[in-house]
């Protein structure tokens, strides 16, 4: 348990990241109450059921209201006129964040309505799952997990430091860069995977030859990772690209460039190319398993009630790996 950092924390929004916040708030007793909403009564009276908050309200001015915290968890593009909506109702000296996963065009739509006395930092915690909804959010969601504040060139230190220690009472790692940067770590890292990963689902959705059963059925053979990616939120997801366009775009052109590089290797036999690339992107691989981002058990991380617990032995790879 943490000493409260903040007497009243504001949600804005209570889907998976909003909730995840609540119940790890409560948790580590971080905050000495908590006061919520959502846009639809349907989730106001979900939260309200779940418990975890202190007070439902019924308006996004209401939860403002009196908050020390608030923190729009919504998707990025109802951040800017969110906070025209709340920007009479935020108290002097309190900190305004979000959780959106673009940075760039958050702090621009933010910016404008954020009154003298009021310190905006955005914030994005680079943890999630396939789910929405308050129903889908766990305590656990943001431990080891980065959370990456993005404040204006002219922020305030103190509320940035204060921020910071909310994220790491929450079990976080904490680290502050430009939202620019940002939203180019995120395309590569985020945004362009995720892209992809609707994409391929679609092409085998829409290929004639093969039939949609056999493509159900025979989904081990990797289609089954990139469908837990697409199934991601479409609003969210929409908004995502919508906003983080120039980076999305940049990173775009390259992963094309080095399709076609791929296309060319596959043409030409080259098998050289090919095998070079593969043993780059492995080592990749087991950098993210050292750095504890995932396990090294089969399924990417996912416990199989019939297998051990530890990697299977790997008689493909070479003695000294
Ligand atoms: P979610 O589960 O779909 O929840 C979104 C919440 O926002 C819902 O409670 C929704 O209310 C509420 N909402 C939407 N428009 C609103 C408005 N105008 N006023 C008040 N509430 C509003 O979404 P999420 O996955 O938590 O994502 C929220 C944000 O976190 C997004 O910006 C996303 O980019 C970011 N993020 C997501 C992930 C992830 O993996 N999902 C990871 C990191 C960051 P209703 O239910 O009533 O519609």
């Amino acid at each position: 348990m943490t000493a409260p950092l903040f007497d009243r924390l504001a949600l804005i929004g209570v889907g998976l990241i909003g909730s995840s916040i609540a119940r790890a708030a409560r948790l580590q007793g971080v905050v000495r109450s908590i006061a919520a909403t959502a846009r639809t009564p349907a989730t106001r009276r979900r939260v309200l059921e779940l418990g975890i908050a202190d007070q439902v309200v019924e308006t996004n001015a209401a939860a403002a209201e009196g908050a020390d915290l608030v923190i729009l968890c919504i998707p990025v593009g109802q951040s800017g006129p969110v906070t025209h909506e709340i920007s009479r109702h935020l108290a002097a000296g309190a900190i305004l964040s979000d959780v959106g996963s673009v940075k760039g065009a958050v702090l621009r739509d933010m910016a404008p309505h954020v009154p003298n006395g009021v310190h905006l930092v955005p914030a994005h915690p680079v943890a999630g799952t396939e789910h929405s909804g308050p129903d889908a959010g766990f305590a656990e969601l943001f431990v080891d997990r980065w959370c990456i504040l993005t404040p204006p060139p002219d922020g305030d230190e103190q509320a940035v430091k204060r921020l910071a220690a909310f994220w790491r009472a929450l079990g976080a790692n904490v680290e502050t860069m430009s939202a620019e940067h940002h939203d180019l770590v995120l395309a590569v890292t985020s945004h362009l995977p995720h892209l992809i990963a609707y994409t391929i689902v679609g092409t085998a959705e829409d290929l004639s030859e093969v039939t949609r059963s056999e493509v159900l059925k025979f989904s081990a053979g990797g289609f089954r990772d990139f469908t837990r990616i697409a199934a991601s939120d479409p609003t969210m997801w929409r908004d995502v690209f919508l906003a983080n366009k120039e980076a999305v775009l940049e990173i775009l052109g390259r992963f094309n460039e080095d399709v076609a590089t791929l296309t060319r290797a596959i043409r030409r036999g080259d098998s050289e190319t090919l095998f070079n690339l593969f043993t780059r992107t492995r080592a990749i691989r087991r950098g993210i398993v050292d750095l504890g981002q995932d396990s090294a058990v089969p399924d990417f991380g996912r416990a199989h009630a019939q297998l051990p617990l530890a990697p299977l032995p790997r008689p493909y790879a070479a003695d000294s790996e």
